[in-house]
């Protein structure tokens, strides 16, 4: 065992605060990693503040982790120590059921476990990445790639994969109108995957102060939603609309945007249950679809695509004291794009 220093939620009404708890000493297939920069997931604030419910206190949020190997167990074969190494959403699956056993573990049919706020397989909780190190079975952890800055890496272990993925999936790429709601932490590398890939990218936005910066990460094109003419020539343009918006909005009014057989892919997951009509939908035969996180294998794919074509986050580093700052910043949309904690700061 060994002494964890951290930042916890300690109640859904607390601010986060410092904390200590006792990590696992590695066992034979896990990898203990010394923790260098974490990155700041709206799903962390939907969680410590109990959004979805469910919730477990205290909470050391926190599932973009980018670390050194400091300690291996005996049978572990993929790293060694002072490997930098990547840990996501995820900590470890069943193993067994058929999606696990098709690299989905992401849809473990018994429910993954989750990095944090989620149980280990012996039932002790998990706690994530705001905090001095972790230990994780290696089958669980990425390698990260010494070529990139790695504060910029720590995002791609969700806000990365989880806007991957999807345009993966759909196939999304030379003449797909691709529209991305929400430009936040997920929305900026949906931005930048879609028009890595060969889409036409459009940004939909509720701020009009991020046109130049949705232009410089790559969007052709940028709209602000609240303004009705703005919105009026994209009715039944785009192939795709990637939704990341954390909080409830008007989902028949992005709808009518999709062209025949269009899709909204919701990767934004806003508390409560939404709500559209039949109308809107069967207009143009449009589909609702929604995608979580990605498989490991698929991370480190994202991973070694991000290295080759140098793609990271476009990070603002803060100190791990400034987090309850930076939660309420992001609940303002005030956020370019992603922070991203400089764990040094914790010690
Ligand atoms: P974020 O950085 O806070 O960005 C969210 C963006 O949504 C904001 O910057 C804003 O963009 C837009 N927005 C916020 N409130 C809005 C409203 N009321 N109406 C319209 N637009 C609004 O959040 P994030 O970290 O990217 O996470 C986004 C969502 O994805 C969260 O719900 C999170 O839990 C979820 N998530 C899902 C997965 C998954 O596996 N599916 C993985 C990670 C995160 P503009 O200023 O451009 O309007
Ligand atoms: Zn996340
Ligand atoms: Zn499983």
């Amino acid at each position: 065992m060994s002494t964890a220093k951290a930042y916890a939620a300690a109640t859904k009404d607390s601010p986060l605060a410092p904390w200590s708890f006792e990590r696992r000493a590695p066992k034979a297939h896990d990898v203990q990693i010394e923790i260098l920069w974490s990155g700041v997931c709206h799903s962390d604030i939907h969680q410590a503040r109990d959004e979805w419910g469910g919730s477990m206190f205290p909470m050391v949020p926190g599932h973009e982790i980018v670390g050194r190997v400091t300690a291996i167990g005996d049978h572990v074969s993929k790293f060694k120590v002072g490997d930098l190494t990547g840990v996501g959403c995820m900590i470890d699956s069943c193993r067994e059921c058929r999606n696990c056993n098709r690299d989905l573990e992401q849809y473990c049919e018994k429910g993954p476990n989750y990095t944090y706020n989620s149980l280990e397989k012996d039932g002790s909780p998990t706690y994530g990445g705001y905090s001095y190190h972790i230990v994780v079975d290696e089958k669980y952890v990425v390698s990260v790639s010494e070529k990139l800055p790695i504060e910029g890496v720590a995002p791609l272990l969700c806000a990365g994969i989880t806007t991957y993925s999807p345009l993966k999936h759909w196939k999304i790429g030379p003449g797909h109108k691709v529209a991305v709601l929400g430009l936040g932490g997920l929305g900026h590398m949906g931005v930048k995957f879609a028009a890595a890939f060969g889409a036409e990218v459009t940004v939909l936005s509720t701020s009009p102060n991020k046109e130049a910066d949705a232009l410089a990460l790559g969007a052709h094109k940028f709209v602000v939603t609240t303004d009705v003419e703005q919105i009026k020539p994209y009715n039944n343009y785009f192939d795709f609309i990637l939704d990341t918006v954390s909080a409830p909005h008007s989902y028949d009014n992005y709808l009518r945007l999709l062209d025949n057989n269009g899709t909204l892919i919701f990767v934004g997951i806003p508390p409560v249950p939404m709500e559209m009509t039949c109308f809107t939908l069967l207009g143009n035969r449009r589909s609702v679809a929604a995608s979580g996180i990605g498989s490991i294998a698929e991370t480190q794919e994202m991973l070694d695509f991000c290295a080759e074509h140098n793609i990271v986050s476009d990070v603002e580093v803060i100190n791990m004291d400034y987090i309850n700052t930076a939660y309420d910043r992001m609940l303002k949309n005030d956020v370019k794009y992603r922070f991203v904690i400089d764990i040094a700061s914790l010690k």
